[in-house]
């Protein structure tokens, strides 16, 4: 059997873990959930800081070489917003897709990124690296599709005319923030620690 690194993903969604295993298969890396009791105080003002303080958590508390991932929605028009807020934008997954199509609605200009950034810290929490992934493209006037999650439904991505909430789980990890941040990390982790 293949002997794999086990790295902790610094997340208590084991759905999350489950699609970064998904991107890093064949990758010799095997993403582990942390320890009990992991509960980070995400109060940092950037994705940088806030995925930094994850990762920092989860090596501390298990001792082991850590990564996390911070992201968000970044709409032009509302000057980046709603950015590090996009999980508490509104109560419930809908109602922040409509309070986001609201305050779009007098807007031409609907450009929009996906930003993720992730950072790997040793066992100590010592940074090693810190990686960005951004996915460029337009906010829809309505919603369509029901895979994937958060604004997916109201996300079309640049070159294709469907939301992401249309596409096969396969085609968003290969054109995701997640991904693209992901694939940088793991690039680093082949050529400086295996
Ligand atoms: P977090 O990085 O898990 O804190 O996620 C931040 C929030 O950004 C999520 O709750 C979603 O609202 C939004 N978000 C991040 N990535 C995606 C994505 O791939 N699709 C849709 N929404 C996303």
């Amino acid at each position: 059997m293949e002997n794999k690194i086990k790295i902790v993903f610094a997340t208590g969604n084991p759905h999350k873990l489950q699609e970064i295993n998904e991107i890093s298969k064949g990758s010799g890396i095997e993403f582990i959930l942390p320890p009990e009791g992991f509960d980070p105080d995400e109060n940092g003002e950037t994705f940088e800081e806030n995925s930094y303080i994850k990762a920092k958590e989860a090596a501390v508390l298990s001792k082991n070489i850590a990564l996390a991932d911070d992201s968000g929605l970044c709409v032009e028009a509302l000057n980046g917003n709603p950015g590090i807020h996009s999980a508490r934008y509104a109560a419930t997954p809908q109602a922040r897709i409509d309070k986001l199509l609201m305050n779009l609605a007098q807007q031409t200009n609907r450009r929009a990124q996906f930003v993720c950034v992730m950072t790997l810290v040793d066992k100590n929490g010592k940074v090693l690296t810190q990686q960005k992934g951004v996915c460029n493209g337009v906010i829809a006037k309505t919603q369509s599709g029901t895979n994937g999650f958060g604004y997916d439904p109201v996300f079309v991505v640049d070159g294709y005319d469907i939301t992401m909430a249309d596409m096969s789980e396969d085609l968003k990890n290969q054109i995701s923030h997640r991904s693209r941040a992901l694939n940088k990390i793991i690039s680093y982790i082949n050529s400086t620690l295996l």
